[in-house]
């Protein structure tokens, strides 16, 4: 399995803007956000995606937990935010080494087909 983009910032072999860090995950602000807050949260140990991130749920919930601590550290807990898993080329991934989006610090869009279709 070759190395992916995150498994370098995970490394600090790649600068990253590091939002909250534990045992077993990181959290990160997308380059390129989608939202006023836009932050990435990846397992240390590398799952392409999410259903094979399922087969670990200790480290699923871990990811989840720290969404959840990433929501109060950016002050949007209580405004709402998105927690997204993008799996697959329909879904548009990128990035193969499982990564929730936390979304939030503005009204969100609504998401699913591309608008006009
Ligand atoms: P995906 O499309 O796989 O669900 O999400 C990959 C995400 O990684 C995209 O939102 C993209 O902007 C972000 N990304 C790509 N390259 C980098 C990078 O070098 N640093 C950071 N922090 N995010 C990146």
């Amino acid at each position: 399995m070759s190395e992916t983009l995150f498994e370098r910032i995970i490394a600090r072999e790649i600068p990253a803007d590091i939002v909250h860090e534990t045992d077993t995950t990181l959290a990160f602000r997308d380059i390129n956000p989608q939202a006023k807050v836009h932050v990435l949260v990846v397992p240390k140990k590398r799952f392409r995606n999410v259903a094979e991130l399922a087969e670990e749920p200790q480290l699923l919930a871990d990811v989840l937990s720290t969404a959840r601590k990433v929501a109060e550290l950016e002050g949007i807990a209580d405004s709402g935010y998105r927690v997204v898993f993008n799996t697959g080329d329909d879904a548009g991934q990128t990035v193969f080494h499982v990564h929730a989006h936390v979304l939030g610090g503005e009204q969100l869009g609504l998401f699913g087909r591309p608008t006009g279709n």
